[in-house]
């Protein structure tokens, strides 16, 4: 495998940009070794600058749920940005965008588009306090929301990557605010919300947590978190940044029937350009500056570029999507399974639909701390093997994986040969 120019261009970007990269995770660090440089990515697959081709299971962390570069999403930008690439002014394509929303989504009535998921969260959380008029945020330790700086408490893949899950440079009031509880763990938020009585405004999590790997919710959390919040007048928030569109078109409260007050959404809605957006029920929005006091802003905030690549993104979602995605995830789950067995490896294997980890560890995980025993030096050997054999998974243990619709039974048994071979090394 061929690395020369990759090699050249890390080197000169470490001079350059903090360890030679613009999002940590993608430096490598948890695996070892140096990262490529991808010059060009289409359907399922990735190429580096050394022309060397990976099945990539990374999927820009996400977004391209119809695989990379779908003659459709390419055709809107070209399209939109033939008429011009900012307004600052409101453009039809952001109201699309919110009546797609709007329509795909029951829990939301009004929504404000932004441009990362991370602002979307900031700014659903500063909401959330205007609104009910309280500091306190209850988040679960393992779900990441952004580099938000009030929720850069025990927050996943990046931050556990890098052994300080508290940032440096956010003061210790700004946490001060924060509570973390396990997740899927009733007693623990049951405890925590009667210790603050009347002082919480939101709890904040990922329904289907996949910043430190993935697990699923246990049966019964989320309708459990949802009776108590309300019960309480705790705003019920969840963070689709990840799941929203993903999981089903209602995302992970269409699956799960649940009703959160306010919902994060980005990745898929951008169709893999920066877009954020954050909504809920129309009289929590409507306390949002210019009706409401909340401030919020954004000067690309509803770009026609990124609406225009999001909206085709939509529109290219049904009901057979999530079906075929769902096929494919159970075709590789079910690979995955049999090879670690024959290969005597324990394998931990969680799978919501096109979202997948394996866990190096006998299992079963069903928070952070069961993610925490996986054996990482093991998924180190596994990611460089698979690398080496052309297939590109998250460089770290606690990533989630994606399947796009690109990814066919082809590319997935192109994919298990290639574990096969690997697993028999580990
Ligand atoms: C990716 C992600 C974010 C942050 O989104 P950015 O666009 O990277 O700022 C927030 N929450 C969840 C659940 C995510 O997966």
């Amino acid at each position: 495998m061929k690395n020369g120019r990759s090699r050249e261009l890390f080197a000169t970007a470490l001079g350059l940009i903090p360890g030679g990269v613009n999002s940590p995770v993608r430096a490598f660090r948890a695996v070892g070794g140096e990262p490529f440089f991808a010059v060009r990515a289409k359907g399922a697959k990735i190429w580096d600058a050394d022309g060397n081709e990976y099945i990539d299971y990374v999927g820009t962390w996400g977004p391209a749920i119809h695989g990379h570069a779908p003659p459709q999403i390419v055709e809107a930008i070209r399209e939109a940005a033939e008429q011009g690439t900012s307004f600052g002014i409101p453009n039809p394509l952001e109201v699309e965008m919110a009546q797609w929303i709007v329509n795909a989504v029951p829990s939301i009535e009004k929504v404000r588009l932004c441009n990362s998921g991370t602002e979307a969260v900031m700014s659903a959380i500063r909401l959330a306090r205007g609104f009910t008029k309280r500091d306190k945020i209850i988040k679960f330790d393992g779900c990441y929301h952004g580099h938000v700086d009030s929720l850069l408490v025990k927050a996943g893949s990046g931050a556990l990557t890098f052994g300080h899950p508290d940032s440096a440079g956010v003061p210790a009031a700004f946490v001060e605010h924060t509570v973390v509880v396990p997740f899927n763990d009733e007693e623990a938020v049951r405890r925590t919300l009667d210790a603050n009585r009347g002082q919480v405004a939101g709890i904040i999590l990922e329904p289907v947590p996949g910043n430190a790997g993935l697990y699923p919710p246990r049966p019964g959390f989320l309708e459990f978190l949802r009776r108590i919040t309300t019960e309480q007048d705790v705003l019920l928030i969840f963070d689709e940044v990840m799941t929203g569109f993903r999981l089903a078109r209602g995302g992970a409260q269409e699956l799960y029937g649940i009703k959160p007050d306010l919902s994060c959404f980005g990745k898929v809605i951008g169709g893999g350009l920066p877009v954020g957006a954050f909504g809920g029920r129309r009289e929590i929005m409507d306390h949002l500056a210019p009706l409401g006091p909340v401030y919020q802003a954004g000067t690309l905030s509803g770009n026609p570029l990124a609406m225009a690549a999001g909206l085709a993104s939509l529109r290219l979602l049904s009901t057979e999507t999530y079906q075929r995605l769902d096929e494919s995830g159970a075709q590789l789950e079910k690979g995955m399974r049999e090879i670690a067995a024959r290969a005597n490896v324990p394998v931990a294997f969680n799978r919501v639909g096109s979202m997948f980890c394996g866990y190096f560890t006998e299992g079963p995980v069903w928070n952070l701390e069961d993610a925490l025993r996986s054996d990482r030096a093991r998924f180190a050997k596994f990611f460089h093997g698979l690398l080496h054999e052309g297939v590109y998974l998250a460089p770290s243990q606690f990533e989630a994986g994606f399947i796009s619709t690109a990814h066919g039974s082809e590319e997935i048994d192109q994919t298990l040969r290639a574990v096969e071979k690997v697993m028999a090394t580990l």
